[in-house]
């Protein structure tokens, strides 16, 4: 499969899915536009060295995902989107009654919202090219719940409706749109969780991960971000041009439970 004369726009891409995401479209050869919110040498440098280990043209724009003109402006500024994969994400973890307002609007803003802005921004160059393919980064967790994370399920939810709403408009073109629904994917967004959860449970690290993370993972091991890329990589090839308002779970089982 070559994706050589695309260029693929991956939000949220700095880290983890998204990088993972990035670096197996650009091994597949497409020209990757890394995103954050950030604007730090290491960002610019992640992208040259995608472009030295796979000969495309990799670049890092800054935007941040939780505002909506910013949004539009990353794909506007790129000025050219074959494949947007939607990725940028955050999590927060409360019981409904204490979940900080602001937390909420986050993470309704960055999950949900900027999938919306970005998508309405790209839609239109890919009817120009001829050909387009949208990845939404869902989750398990935009098919099934767990306590405390109301505001992130909320978002992939509606990420998933999304998906589905944006491949109809597009059923009859040569567009696709579809939802990738990771179960646990060791990333920093998950690291970050895990010595928190040691004090609350008192367990060692391995049983957190075993016990806790993995305990709905019927595969008892974490989805990998190279795992991500290919399925994203299979999403824009021609043996996908009729998959479109679908979810692929990524989540060794978790969602057939
Ligand atoms: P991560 O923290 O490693 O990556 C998140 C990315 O989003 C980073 O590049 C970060 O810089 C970026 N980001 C955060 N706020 C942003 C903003 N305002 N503007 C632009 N970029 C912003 O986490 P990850 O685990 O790689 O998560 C990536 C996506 O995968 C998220 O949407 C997450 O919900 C989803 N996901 C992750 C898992 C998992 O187990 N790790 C499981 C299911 C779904």
């Amino acid at each position: 499969m070559s994706l050589s004369g695309k260029t693929a726009i991956i939000t949220g891409s700095n880290s983890g899915i998204g990088l993972g995401i990035a670096r197996e479209l650009a091994k597949a050869g497409a020209d990757v536009v890394l995103n954050s919110f950030t604007d730090r040498d290491e960002d610019h440098a992640l992208a040259a060295e995608i472009s030295d280990q796979t000969g495309t043209n990799a670049r890092y724009v800054k935007a941040d995902m939780s505002k909506g003109d910013e949004c539009r402006a990353l794909i506007e500024t790129v000025g050219v989107c074959d494949i947007l994969v939607n990725n940028a994400g955050i999590q927060h973890v409360a019981p409904i009654d204490q979940f900080p307002v602001d937390k909420w609007d986050a993470i309704i803003a960055i999950n949900m919202n900027s999938a919306f802005h970005t998508t309405a921004a790209a839609l239109p160059m890919m009817r120009k090219a001829g050909w387009g393919r949208v990845v939404n980064i869902a989750s398990a967790h935009g098919l099934t719940a767990s306590p405390y994370k109301a505001a992130y399920i909320a978002a992939k939810h509606g990420v998933v409706g999304m998906t589905k709403s944006v491949a109809l408009e597009t059923a009859q073109e040569p567009i696709t749109c579809n939802a990738i629904c990771p179960g646990y994917v060791l990333t920093p967004l998950v690291e970050a969780q895990i010595p928190n959860t040691m004090k609350e449970y008192d367990m060692s690290r391995d049983d957190v991960i075993k016990n806790v993370m993995l305990e709905r993972q019927p595969s008892k091991e974490f989805a990998t971000v190279e795992q991500l890329g290919g399925t994203t990589v299979f999403l824009c090839s021609d043996a996908a041009a009729q998959i479109t308002g679908t979810t692929i779970s990524v989540d060794g089982g978790w969602t057939a439970l």
